[in-house]
Formats: structure tokens, C-alpha cells, sequence
């Protein structure tokens, strides 16, 4: 029977950890067996390669992009540990297929790495849980979680190298009509492709959120006054002339605001708000910069 909810790309990665997990604990079993019995346990552990072999290793090369996301200093540690855990059962199981004992000092790395990747590995999933849940499954961008510590370096960024911060509110306009004319369904495709033609123009460090229901904010990092006004047209010009999925364009009003020093990312927001209000008022599909500070 079909699924009344697909399942998202997270759930379906936690299933795909927890069968790498299970099969790391499968793996752990037949060396036990093998050991006992003084068969060989095959590839996955004897060859030299083994930790690239294994089913939990090959899923983990397969997975590395999404880890390095999350923290790279643990997916480093992780690898480390791994092969080191290797290495030391190989030698272990060498020497039973020998028929001498293994060494106690193999026997402790192995138990010691182990233990330690497994901690680092459920700290990993925790991170891709919390991760997921400070995303819009909807258009894949941050939510506002992160927004005040972005914000504060942002502002530490734009101090040392003598640059400017904007907080920039965008709105999609007259965005209920769409919904009401086409329904929600084609309303949440359009949001989409909004989020995606953001995505794709805005400097890759600049970050965009979305903000609320047809609401992006971003921070615009710049090097001049000139250059926010020339962003800012830049993307009002690419959104009005993007097509959406029913429409020509879904065209955008800005509501920007010059982040002074000292002030913190709600005042900012504040002005960003009346700026948008006043490009709403004033015909919309344009961008209009606070004027105080
Ligand atoms: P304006 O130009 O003044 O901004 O007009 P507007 O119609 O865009 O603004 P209004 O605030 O009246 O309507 C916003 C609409 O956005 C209402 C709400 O139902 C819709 N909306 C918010 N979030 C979502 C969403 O995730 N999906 C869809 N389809 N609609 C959403
Ligand atoms: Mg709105
Ligand atoms: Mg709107």
C-alpha cells in the first residue's frame, strides 16, 4: 500500500544509518564466531583495505558529503577511528588463523576504538536530526534558529574587513492571489522555485532564510553603499523575470535595512519591516532602503 506521506529525505537517511549501524553490529558477531571457531571471517576484515570493504565503511564513503555538512572534524575522527578499529581485529583474527592467541594490546585499541566511534556516530545522528528539524522541508532553507548567531558574525565579518551588513526582508507579492486562484498546491511550488532562484543568486556566504510563510530574509554582506542598491535591483530584476510554475514571474518587494554599529538584529529587522511596508505601499516589485539608522 502507498505511503500517505512520503517519507523525507531525513527519515529515510536514519533508516539508512541505523542498517549501517546494525550491519557494523552483524560484522562485530561473525568476527566472535570466526574467532571462536578459527575460520576465516573473510575480506571485510582480512584484507588490508577492509575498512573501505565493509558494509558500514562503503555506506560511510557514500554519506561523507552530508557528514562533512554537519562537522568535519568528527567525520575525520570518525575515519580514523574506524580503520584503527580494523586494523587491530585483523591482527587479532591473523594470529587466531594462526593458531596463536591475539594480543591483549590489539584486544584494548579494538574495544577502546570502537567504543569511541560508536559515541562520535550517535553524535552524528543527533546532528542530522537537529539539523532537520532547522530546516524548511519546503524549500530546504534555515529556518530562523540560527539567524542571531549568523547575524553576530555577520556584523564581527563586516567590522574587521571595513564592509557593510544589510538585513534584507523579502516578500512575494500579492502571493494569497496565487493561492487563491490556483490553490495551495501550485501556491507551495511557487514558493519553491522562489527559494531555489534566491539560492542560486545570492553570494553563496550570504545567508537566506526563510523567514516566514512568502517571507526570505537575508543577509546582504556588501562592499558599498552603491553595491546593496545595485544587489538589491539585481535580484528584483532576476525574480520579475524568472518564470514560475503558473505565471510569468512571481515578482518580490525588499525591505532592506543598514545594520549600524552597536545595533542588534530585531532593530534591524524592524526597519527592514518598514522599508517593506513602504515598498508595498509605493507599487511593490521594487526595493526600498531604510533611511534611518
Ligand atoms: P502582499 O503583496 O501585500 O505581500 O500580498 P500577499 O498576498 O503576498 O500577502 P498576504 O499576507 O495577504 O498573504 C500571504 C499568503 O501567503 C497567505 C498565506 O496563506 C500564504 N502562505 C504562507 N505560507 C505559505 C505556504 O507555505 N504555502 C502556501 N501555498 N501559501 C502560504
Ligand atoms: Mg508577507
Ligand atoms: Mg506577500
Amino acid at each position: 500500500m502507498q505511503e500517505l506521506t512520503p517519507k523525507t529525505e531525513t527519515e529515510i537517511f536514519i533508516i539508512e544509518f541505523d542498517a549501517a549501524m546494525e550491519a557494523h553490529m552483524e560484522w562485530t558477531r561473525r568476527i566472535l564466531r570466526c574467532a571462536v571457531l578459527q575460520i576465516s571471517p573473510g575480506d571485510d576484515v582480512m584484507s588490508p583495505d577492509a575498512h573501505k570493504l565493509c558494509r558500514f565503511g562503503r555506506w560511510f564513503i557514500l554519506s561523507r558529503k552530508h557528514f562533512d555538512e554537519l562537522d568535519a572534524e568528527v567525520v575525520q575522527h570518525v575515519e580514523v577511528l574506524h580503520q584503527t578499529m580494523h586494523d587491530a581485529i585483523r591482527s587479532i583474527c591473523n594470529n587466531v588463523m594462526k593458531g596463536a592467541p591475539g594480543k591483549l594490546s590489539d584486544l584494548d585499541v579494538f574495544e577502546q576504538s570502537q567504543s569511541e566511534l560508536l559515541t562520535l556516530l550517535a553524535r552524528l545522528k543527533t546532528l542530522t536530526l537537529s539539523n532537520a528539524v532547522r530546516r524548511d522541508p519546503l524549500t530546504g532553507l534555515p529556518l530562523r534558529y540560527g539567524i542571531e548567531r549568523d547575524f553576530l558574525l555577520c556584523m564581527k565579518d563586516a567590522t574587521r574587513n571595513h564592509t557593510l551588513l544589510y538585513v534584507v526582508m523579502i516578500d512575494v507579492d500579492h502571493f494569497k492571489l496565487i493561492n487563491d486562484t490556483h490553490g495551495h498546491p501550485v501556491g507551495d511550488l511557487v514558493l519553491r522555485h522562489l527559494a531555489d532562484t534566491l539560492k542560486h543568486n545570492l553570494r553563496t556566504n550570504d545567508p537566506l532564510y526563510r523567514y516566514g510563510g512568502e517571507e526570505f530574509l537575508w543577509l546582504m554582506r556588501c562592499e558599498s553603499v552603491e553595491a546593496a542598491h545595485e544587489s538589491a535591483q539585481r535580484i528584483v530584476t532576476i525574480i520579475q523575470s524568472t518564470h514560475v510554475p503558473i505565471a510569468d514571474s512571481a515578482p518580490v518587494t525588499l525591505g532592506m535595512a543598514k545594520v549600524s554599529d552597536e545595533e542588534d538584529i530585531s532593530g534591524a529587522i524592524k526597519r527592514a519591516d518598514l522599508a517593506l511596508y513602504r515598498g508595498k505601499k509605493s507599487g511593490r516589485n521594487r526595493y526600498v532602503i531604510s533611511a534611518c539608522e
